[in-house]
């Protein structure tokens, strides 16, 4: 089992598995030149599940694939398959952008992938240009429809809330819940990745977005599917819920269960962390010896995240 010296379990591992990205958020993408991790540092999908296996040996029981834009790798249905087959995962899930949903919907479903996570920050389809270089929000509403359709459930929409940007359409946006049975988690804008435009005038606190919601109807607390940081409620009468995730205001490291391995393989232990081991070395080398790279991971897990702009973009740490 993974514990660490504060007595967190770790059972919870996110894996980007490509930095690569066809949106340009404004809030997670760098401006100015981008630098790609170059392809032979790249993890391999035997890599990946290579890594995946040791940690379901050594307690791990939830999976997050993201990136990135994972559904971009090529072959990601079939790696996909691979993983729901590792005994042990009791949740596998997917953060995408939504962009090739349409498409691979009903294939992710097939491959044995539990849920997915569909980013979505506003609607209205000029914002939705701005907010990601230039996309047709038509298309993800679409596959999202899709991946309901298929039968993923729940589902659940990820919504960054930047102050001035999208904070009008918080009511908007929760409002789809007595339509859809969706989870919609606003999410504090944090200041990782695009560092120049985060500030704190553009952070929302998630009490100011609950205030707002409170206002159009009171919030039924409810209990999560699966756990996780989000602080989950319902209006009455609604088919779907509605998440708060505040990393920043009310941070949640107490109950933090999660790694992170990056596109390039390294084990992060914090999101704001900047303190990685890197894999390959053990992959690459002595295979044999990898569960000690966890065990000495345990080891660098801070108590409780310091907030400064990391040196890494957020596609290549995996959101
Ligand atoms: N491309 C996929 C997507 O957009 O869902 C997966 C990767 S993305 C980095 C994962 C999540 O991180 C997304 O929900 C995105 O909104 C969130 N994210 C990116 N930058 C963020 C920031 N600065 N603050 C808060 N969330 C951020
Ligand atoms: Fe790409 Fe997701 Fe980052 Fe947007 S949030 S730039 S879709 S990785």
């Amino acid at each position: 089992m993974l514990i660490d010296r504060f007595g967190r379990k770790i059972e919870y591992l996110r894996i980007s598995i490509t930095d690569r990205c066809n949106f340009h958020c404004i809030y997670c993408a760098r401006r100015g030149p981008l630098r790609w991790i170059p392809h032979e540092e790249i993890l391999r999908y035997e890599e990946i599940l290579t890594i995946v296996k040791t940690a379901v040996d050594l307690g791990v029981r939830k999976v997050r694939i993201t990136g990135g834009e994972p559904l971009l790798r090529k072959g990601v249905v079939d790696f996909i398959a691979k993983l729901a087959k590792i005994e042990g995962i009791t949740d596998l899930s997917l953060t995408t952008n939504g962009y090739l949903l349409v498409d691979l919907a009903d294939k992710l479903k097939l491959a044995g992938l539990h849920r997915i996570n569909v980013s979505l920050d506003t609607l209205d389809s000029e914002k939705f240009e701005k907010i990601t270089g230039g996309f047709e929000l038509e298309r993800i509403w679409a596959g999202i429809l899709k991946a309901q359709e298929v039968g993923f459930y729940p589902i659940k929409i990820n919504v960054v809330v930047i102050r001035g940007v999208n904070d009008e359409e918080i009511l908007s946006l929760a409002e789809l819940t007595f339509e859809y049975p969706w989870e919609i988690r606003f999410i504090e804008f944090m200041p990782v990745g695009n560092s120049e435009l985060w500030d704190e005038s553009h952070v929302m606190p998630i009490s100011e977005i609950r205030m707002k919601l409170e206002k159009r109807a009171p919030l039924k607390p409810i209990s999560s599917h699966g756990g996780g940081p989000a602080k989950v409620y319902q209006w009455e009468g609604a088919l779907g819920r509605i998440g708060l995730i505040s990393p920043l205001s009310e941070h949640f490291c107490g109950s933090c269960n999660r790694f992170r391995i990056t596109a390039d393989g390294k084990l992060r232990t914090c999101l704001f962390s900047d303190v990685e081991i890197d894999l390959k070395p053990y992959l690459r080398e002595r295979p044999e010896k990898l569960s000690d790279a966890f065990i000495k991971a345990l080891t660098l897990k801070p108590e409780k995240r310091d907030i400064s702009v990391t040196s890494r973009e957020m596609r290549a740490i995996g959101g």
